[in-house]
């Protein structure tokens, strides 16, 4: 069996083609997978009755096992998926006034260990597939627009961004066609501009993801120089700063916005203090030689979100102030995150989906963080009819 959420638009109709079936049917048949979130075949009605039996027999529609959805206060919501041999990986829906954005992963853990976040200290596991990133998009998008009652062309999901467990440019050969998925037409039709991967820096992957699918980017810089950017993202040692510059400023002659975000963790007494914001400045802004040239960039500043075992603390408020103003004043735009869904560990680097003990821990943990339903009323409306369980 086939799992059809694996294929992009050309690589299905590929398989199509294989199947004897003329090319356009694997648009007809892609329109109902991905705009219409049907998975019985039976009931694509545009398709030849033999190419439906054909289906049937060899091919599924499969989303992930749902081991667990929790909803926060603010609306929040976060699917923790079963990927299988104790594996589970975390998707959280972000609803805000006029959009929603969907956090979605691309590896079970992650193999680049940054020393503040919780995907890291688990480890890696594997990458995921095509189908099952692009399952979190599907479940997410379809489930959302039965509860709300949204009319058929309706979006719940207007934005994505590749910023859940895993680096997605170290499973580049899965991720692109589920990027080619999001943007196409006749798939989600997200803008170029509405989906962004974040990277810690994967230099090589992105010159490549400029040529080959450039959407938005984000990169996670986290220190205004290399010695203890080496430690905080071990993989600066292998892509030192300059280098990650270097390759975004490659990037943004493709690119769909024209700068790139630069995302900042605000540790406590790392690297949160007056000199490092001006080191950053300096770093970022340029002095116009060929030797420090700049970026065009956005800096975002997220509050680091604690997590045992880390030894780290956030940031006090006033210092991420502070260090936004020398930002700002300098003339980088400089926003500071607000955090979501903090009271269902949703936060950015808190998703740790990853299950360690490979007995049974995903339903031990679904049972121990139960599934809440009652949201203020002000929140109802992402909230209601939440009910857990398994996709029938
Ligand atoms: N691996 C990619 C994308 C996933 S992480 C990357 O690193 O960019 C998404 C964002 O969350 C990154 O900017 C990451 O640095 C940040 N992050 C990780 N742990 C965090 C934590 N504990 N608190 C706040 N932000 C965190
Ligand atoms: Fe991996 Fe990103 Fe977490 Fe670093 S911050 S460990 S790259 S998921």
């Amino acid at each position: 069996m086939v799992n059809l959420l694996q294929f992009d638009r050309g690589a299905l109709g590929d398989w199509c083609e294989q199947q004897g079936e003329q090319a356009f049917r694997a648009t007809q048949l892609f329109r109902w997978i991905h705009q219409r979130g049907e998975r019985d075949f039976t009931a694509m009605s545009n398709l030849a009755k033999s190419f439906r039996d054909k289906l049937v027999a060899s091919a599924h529609v499969a989303g992930l096992p749902v081991a667990s959805e929790q909803v926060a206060e603010d609306g929040t919501i976060k699917w923790l998926f079963d990927v299988g041999a104790g594996d589970a990986v975390e998707t959280v829906f972000i609803p805000e006034t006029g959009r929603g954005t969907l956090c979605i992963s691309s590896q079970a853990g992650c193999a680049v260990n940054c020393r503040f976040c919780a995907t890291g200290h688990q480890g890696f596991s594997r990458n995921l597939t095509t189908a099952e990133i692009v399952a979190q998009l599907w479940h997410a998008e379809f489930e959302l627009r039965r509860r709300l009652g949204l009319r058929e062309g309706e979006r719940a999901i207007t934005n994505v961004v590749m910023m859940g467990m895993g680096e997605p440019l170290q499973n580049y050969a899965n991720l692109v066609p589920a990027l080619r998925t999001m943007l196409d037409d006749h798939g989600y039709g997200l803008s170029r501009r509405r989906v962004t991967v974040s990277t810690s820096g994967v230099v090589p992957m992105i010159d490549r993801l400029r040529d080959d699918c450039p959407v938005a980017l984000a990169v996670s810089l986290h220190a205004p120089d290399d010695a203890l950017r080496d430690e905080l993202v071990p993989l600066n040692r292998k892509y030192p700063i300059a280098e990650l510059l270097a390759s975004a400023r490659r990037y943004l002659e493709r690119a769909p916005r024209d700068f790139i975000t630069i995302e900042y963790c605000m540790l406590d007494g790392v690297n949160d203090s007056p000199a490092q914001a001006g080191a950053l400045l300096a770093l970022l802004r340029g002095d116009g030689s060929a030797a420090t040239p700049g970026l065009a960039c956005k800096v975002n500043l997220i509050p680091f979100n604690p997590f045992a075992a880390s030894g780290l603390k956030r940031s006090p408020a006033a210092r991420v102030a502070a260090f936004a103003a020398v930002l700002q004043e300098g003339g980088i735009v400089t926003t500071i995150r607000k955090t979501r869904g903090d009271d269902i560990a949703a936060a950015c680097g808190q998703l740790a989906g990853e299950v360690q003990d490979r007995t049974r821990v995903v339903e031990r943990r679904a049972r121990a963080l139960p599934v809440r339903v009652a949201p203020p009323a002000s929140r109802r409306r992402f909230g209601e009819g939440v009910a857990p369980g398994r996709r029938p």
